[in-house]
């Protein structure tokens, strides 16, 4: 990533599930880049404590909040909040998200619920809550992350790649209604990251089997990720909204 370390200054951010995973690398990101970074975790307090600790010790400023995005009135606290701390809310980053493997006869109507919950209902509560905050300030940016499961159906998961292509038509439509506020609201699609819970399924065969789908013939690394979420808060680009970037390798193409 670039050594310039002033992308982002002067902005409040708020990612949901920053605690670990890409949330966390995102939030460090876009406190390298200068941000205010509110980090949200749900159940683990200690690790988003962790992440708290390393943006003040690079000398950024950092709130923690516990947010469940399925539960409105946690969504409106953090907001609150964030806004009590900071004075402003700039960019909005739908992070948290969770998903469950299984083949499509095996889904249960509480998993198609519990994913749907979080991964979709989730991002629609907080585009709702943190659109005051923006309209009032005639702008901000929204930044869902989704997957390239949304884009290509799959591979097999179906609630997953059916709440992710629910986001991404969420970022479409939420994009018009954002445009007259100057709110710009893009998607970003990873595709198959390497991070600490993937390393192990990687390494096998099924993983490589995964890997020989992209294009480049690798994972990608969080950075890339995080990157590209800089890339859609920052004032260098006042044109892209309602897009779904994806930072995949060229996943599903090859
Ligand atoms: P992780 O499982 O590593 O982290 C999930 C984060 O979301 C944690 O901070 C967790 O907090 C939080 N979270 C979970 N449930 C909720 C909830 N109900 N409300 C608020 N926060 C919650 O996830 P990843 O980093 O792997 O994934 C992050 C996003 O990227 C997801 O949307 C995922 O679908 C997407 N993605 C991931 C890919 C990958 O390879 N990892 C590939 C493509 C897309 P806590 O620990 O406190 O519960």
């Amino acid at each position: 990533m670039g050594n310039d370390e002033s992308r982002l200054a002067g902005k409040v951010a708020l990612v949901t599930g920053s605690s670990r995973g890409i949330g966390r690398a995102i939030a460090l990101e876009y406190a390298r880049q200068g941000a205010k970074v509110v980090v949200t975790y749900n159940s683990e307090a200690a690790l988003g404590e962790e992440v708290i600790k390393q943006i003040r010790e690079g000398g950024r400023e950092a709130l923690l909040a516990r947010v469940d995005v399925s539960d409105r009135e946690s969504v409106r606290e953090a907001f609150q909040a964030a806004h009590a701390e900071f004075g402003r809310i700039d960019i909005l980053v739908n992070n948290a998200g969770i998903n469950k493997r299984g083949y499509f006869e095996e889904i249960t109507d509480d998993d198609w619920d519990h994913i749907m919950k979080i991964n979709l209902k989730g991002p629609f509560i907080c585009c709702q809550e943190v659109f005051p905050y923006m309209k009032k300030q005639n702008s901000g940016r929204i930044i869902n992350i989704s997957s390239v499961a949304g884009q290509y159906h799959g591979p097999k998961t179906v609630h997953y790649a059916t709440s992710k292509a629910g986001l991404n038509t969420l970022t479409k439509v939420v994009a018009r209604y954002g445009a007259p506020h100057n709110i710009f609201v893009n998607a970003v699609a990873p595709g198959i990251m390497f991070t600490d819970q993937t390393a192990d399924e990687l390494s096998s065969q099924a993983g490589q089997d995964i890997i020989n789908l992209t294009l480049l013939k690798r994972p990608g690394q969080l950075k890339d990720v995080a990157s590209a979420c800089v890339f859609l808060a920052s004032d260098e680009q006042e044109y892209m909204t309602g897009q779904v970037l994806s930072v995949s390798g060229g996943a599903y193409l090859g």
